[in-house]
């Protein structure tokens, strides 16, 4: 199979290059797919070199003012930082996350620096696969350093964590009001948890800090290796980011957790497509109104769930 025209100047990291290979990643028309496909192959020796590191907060908590003072704290210092978002909820024309690229001003000029908003809205399984999908790219055009934001609807952050190496949650120094409004589930993903705008009020940062500790110490940790790391900073004045970038580093210098992380992540992306297009195969070849009589013997008793799906299938329940 000849070389795709987008991969040399990809691999050499022009962002050109980048940017239309992820707008072909993006598009939903079967020949785009299969070229990207063929293209994302041909790339994949050249990825995984970069720390992918995920966000989350609540809409105000300041994901894009820190994204940006630690993105250009890293860019300065030399790193080549890609910066990639899910939400669900985006429309290109909507304005909402990472849609307008005034969010992050000054990264967006940065030389440095790749910025790209959210895939358009959509199921959040197709988003999420299109961020990964241009993760990817990014990793194949040099990128070292990928932050990927998520504005936390519905999944989105198990979407996120299920694509990075080490997932941030941002909180406020209010915390024990924020506590009860960070649902459990998010905090059970973090890897590093920082209290934000510590600059506002130094003293209940302090507190945030040790009610967070505290809480997370409650919960069964996600990996055996690791114990989230609790942090404040301020964004604003860049105070703490340095402690937030080595709390990551840290994260990433054990490269056999890295290895073992991404490969369950992969494992569960390829399970999770084969789900989804197995699905699909078997919606588009079903009878509608077979399914639906069986559908209603199931529900009137005639039949339990397990006989009405081997009536469909009959070779779904094997011994
Ligand atoms: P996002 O919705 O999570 O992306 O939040 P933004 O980054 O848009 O920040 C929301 C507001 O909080 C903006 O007015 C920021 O200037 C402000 N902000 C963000 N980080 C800090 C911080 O560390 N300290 C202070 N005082 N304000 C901050």
């Amino acid at each position: 199979m000849p070389a795709h025209p987008l991969a040399a100047p990809l691999l050499s990291g022009n962002r050109r290059a980048l940017a239309q290979a992820i707008t072909l990643a993006e598009s939903s028309r079967p020949a785009h797919q299969r070229e990207a496909q063929s293209l994302l192959s041909e790339v994949m020796p050249h990825t995984g070199n970069a720390v992918r590191v995920g966000l989350t907060g609540v809409p105000g908590v300041g994901k894009s003012t820190f994204i940006e003072a630690l993105g250009l704290q890293l860019a300065d210092a030399g790193h080549r930082v890609a910066v990639l978002a899910v939400d669900p909820s985006s429309a290109r024309t909507g304005g909402s996350i990472m849609g307008d690229k005034t969010r992050m001003p000054a990264l967006t000029v940065h030389p440095s620096a790749f910025i790209r908003p959210s895939p358009a809205g959509g199921a959040l399984g197709g988003v999420a696969r299109r961020t990964r999908e241009a993760a990817l790219l990014c990793e194949a055009a040099g990128y070292g350093v990928l932050l990927i934001e998520t504005v936390g609807v519905g999944q989105s952050e198990t979407q996120v964590a299920a694509m990075t190496d080490v997932f941030v949650l941002l909180t406020l120094p209010n915390a024990g009001d924020e506590l009860q409004g960070i649902k459990r589930g998010i905090m059970e993903l973090a890897d590093v948890c920082v209290v934000n705008k510590a600059d506002m009020d130094s003293a209940a940062a302090r507190q945030a800090r040790s009610e967070l500790s505290a809480a997370l110490h409650l919960l069964t940790p996600h990996s055996a290796s690791w114990q989230p790391r609790v942090l404040s900073a301020s964004a604003l004045t860049g105070k703490g980011l340095g402690e937030v970038w080595q709390a990551v580093q840290e994260y990433v210098s054990d490269a056999e957790r890295v290895q073992q992380k991404r490969h369950a992540q992969t494992g569960a992306w390829f399970e999770e497509l084969l789900r989804e297009v197995a699905w699909n195969t078997f919606l588009s070849g079903v009878n509608v109104d077979e399914l639906k009589a069986v559908r209603e013997r199931v529900l009137a008793g005639e039949l339990t769930p397990v006989q009405g799906v081997a009536a469909i299938l009959p070779s779904g329940f094997g011994e």
